[in-house]
């Protein structure tokens, strides 16, 4: 079993989420438009809130089986 590189991160290998950059909550002005009602600072739809890579939960690196190459 090896690891990889997370590529999902905020930026690859940090273990932050993407959405959010890790801090868990969007600004209103970062609210996609579907969620433009809410304009106060809210918890991350793409990490719940914890501010985790989803891809690789914090990590920062996620697990490859050798499947594949
Ligand atoms: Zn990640
Ligand atoms: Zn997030």
């Amino acid at each position: 079993m090896a690891t990889q590189i997370c590529v999902h991160c905020d930026f690859p290998g940090d273990g932050n989420c993407s959405v959010c950059h890790g801090r868990g909550s969007i600004a209103g002005n970062q609210v996609p438009a579907a969620s433009v009602a809410l304009v106060e600072s809210l918890s991350c739809p793409a990490c719940g809130g914890n501010g985790h890579c989803q891809a690789c939960a914090g990590l920062g690196e996620v697990e490859v089986g050798g499947e594949g190459d």
